[in-house]
């Protein structure tokens, strides 16, 4: 059964035909038409209570316009503006090598069966080194450090050391799967945290297992890191089934962020016959991961950076240098990645605060008492 919610409305405000039903109001009066059970899903995220699989599954399946998805996503937004401070959040992603990897992924610009990437280029130590400190100048809130899933591990842990004794930024691992004692020599090597996601597709568009990843998961916590995660890639191709069961994966194991990033079809990519989703469904799909996370996280991602996403409880960008898995760039801080100044403008046209402090490395989430969108009165940073 649908709800039907009809307010006097005043013309000076909605001057356009909203009516959706004209035999339910007359001319003065808007109408709201919601599902019964989208209104009942978003008071119980309201309640802070997680959202099951199918429950998920039900939001990911509203018709992409309408008046419930509205609504959902308007919930997510005052949900994490409201439990993050209003924080907006820069991570740099430093990809610390380009080069043709053996794991064969297929959605990555960095498989070596793909051909994009013949040789190896790892960035030099003062480069690695120059995008951190320039970061850290310009408010980044934590440093994501990236390699293929070949790299050398030693190598990491040595950037991890040299970077730890050079910048105060939190640093998070992303890197290949991992036992615990690795996960300690992280931890000793100055890591923070580790980015780890299991895949959409895992073990059919990529050579690796669920199993193992989740193996990886528990190293990642049981050595005292912070797991990070993401939906992704996210293509048209994926079922609603999928993606909500890894927003429920993320929520169960209690990933510190979790989010949306889309599947990004460089020019050659296997999926290029699929397309890829636009802003407005990652920004769905955002709101109901957010749901879905509840009071699990310390903030919510999305990738690439993009305005859609912020209105529907993201909270998190990731600004890029090095390599990337998305762009055919060695160095996509000159291609496809994003730089720190523009993520912050566009946190900040979206109300989000990029000066206060981070939410992430902190110890609990912040639970604002203040109104959720004050930093909309003015501009909150220079840029
Ligand atoms: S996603 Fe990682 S492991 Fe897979 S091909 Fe790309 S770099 Fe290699």
């Amino acid at each position: 059964m649908d709800i039907i919610k009809i307010y006097k409305f005043d013309r000076n405000f909605f001057p356009y035909p909203l009516v959706l039903n004209k035999s339910l109001a007359s001319e003065r009066h808007l109408i709201i038409q919601m599902k019964k059970k989208t209104t009942e899903l978003i008071k119980k995220a309201q309640d802070m209570a997680s959202l099951s699989r199918e429950e998920a599954v039900f939001l990911l399946n509203l018709p992409l316009c309408s008046q419930d998805v509205y609504a959902v996503m308007a919930a997510a937004n005052t949900l994490s503006r409201s439990s993050f401070g209003n924080k907006g959040e820069r991570h740099l992603h430093i990809g610390l090598n380009a080069g043709p990897c053996p794991y064969n992924c297929r959605f990555c610009s960095l498989a070596k069966n793909l051909g994009l990437f013949t040789t190896e280029i790892v960035f030099p130590e003062q480069q690695v080194l120059q995008w951190a400190i320039d970061a850290q100048a310009k408010g980044a809130d934590g440093l994501n450090i990236m390699t293929t899933g070949s790299f050398s591990f030693e190598r990491l842990l040595e950037t991890g050391r040299m970077l730890k004794s050079h910048v105060s930024t939190p640093l998070v691992a992303n890197t290949r799967d991992i036992s615990v004692k690795e996960g300690q020599a992280l931890v000793d090597a100055g890591f923070s945290g580790f980015y780890h996601a299991i895949r959409l597709g895992e073990g059919r568009d990529t050579p690796f297992s669920r199993e193992k990843r989740l193996e990886t998961i528990s190293a990642i916590k049981e050595s005292g890191l912070l797991w990070m995660n993401c939906i992704e890639p996210v293509g048209p191709e994926h079922s609603k089934e999928e993606i909500a069961d890894l927003m429920v994966l993320a929520y169960e194991n209690k990933a510190v962020y979790s989010g949306i990033m889309r599947r990004i079809n460089f020019p050659g990519s296997p999926f290029e016959r699929f397309g890829m989703i636009n802003e407005m469904e990652m920004a769905r799909m955002e709101a109901v991961s957010r749901l879905v996370m509840a009071d699990a996280c310390r903030a919510h991602c999305t990738h690439e950076p993009n305005s859609a996403a912020l209105l529907a409880g993201g909270n998190l960008f990731f600004p890029e240098k090095g390599s990337s898995p998305r762009d055919r760039e060695a160095e996509t801080g000159t291609g496809r990645g994003a730089s720190m100044a523009k993520c912050a403008a566009i946190l900040d046209e979206m109300g989000w605060v990029v000066k206060l402090p981070s939410n992430v490395f902190g110890s609990i989430p912040v639970k604002s008492t203040g109104p959720v969108c004050s930093s909309l009165l003015g501009r909150s940073i220079a840029i």
